[in-house]
């Protein structure tokens, strides 16, 4: 479609970045570009609806500056997951592995309870082990998971299949799939 066209046209493609060998998909020339950021919010903002969902959790740092923006389009509420340490009330927290390491993220507890219908938001799925950890964390809080909307999913990676137990039937919803 149309935005479809528009969407991939504002991403741009940076070799060796942050490493040696990957292909980097910068979304900062989508962001400046006021056409491309407002289909992009209404397409997140429609997934809201389309899914009954009734808050966003965005994952830091691109889906903040992603669902933000949507969740006011929608009327929903904002909830950020953040990198360990940064929030400061209570929180649960979720680990999980990278390919070197470990990671862990944090959400408010008082945030999201028994009821909370939620879609998570994120610019790029990968591997898939960012959303996978979000998607537990929601669920421990109590929350349901609506679905998980991505402006582009990295299709060679294998995310899809790897988040498949984790979505237990909810919808991956992703703009644009290389
Ligand atoms: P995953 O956990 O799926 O392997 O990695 C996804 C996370 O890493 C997302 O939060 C995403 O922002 C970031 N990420 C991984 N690769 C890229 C990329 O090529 N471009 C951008 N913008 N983010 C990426």
């Amino acid at each position: 479609t149309d935005v479809t066209t528009l969407l991939l046209s504002r991403i741009r493609d940076v070799a060796d970045y942050p490493e040696p060998g990957v292909m980097f998909k910068d979304i900062t020339p989508l962001l400046a570009d006021p056409a491309a950021f407002t289909a992009l919010t209404d397409a997140l903002a429609g997934i809201v609806g389309s899914t009954g969902a009734t808050k966003i959790v965005g994952l830091e740092a691109r889906g903040f500056i992603l669902g933000a923006p949507a969740a006011v389009r929608a009327g929903v509420g904002f909830i950020p997951v953040r990198k360990a340490g940064k929030l400061p009330g209570a929180t649960l927290s979720q680990a999980y592995d990278l390919e070197y390491g470990s990671a862990e993220i944090e959400v408010h507890a008082e945030d999201l309870s028994s009821g909370d219908r939620v879609l998570v938001v994120d610019d790029v799925l990968a591997t898939g082990g960012t959303a996978e950890a979000s998607i537990q964390l929601i669920r421990r809080a109590g929350a349901d998971v609506a679905g998980l909307a991505v402006l582009m999913e990295l299709g060679f990676l294998g995310g899809r299949a790897r988040l498949e137990p984790a979505l237990a039937g909810a919808p991956l919803e992703s703009l644009l799939t290389v």
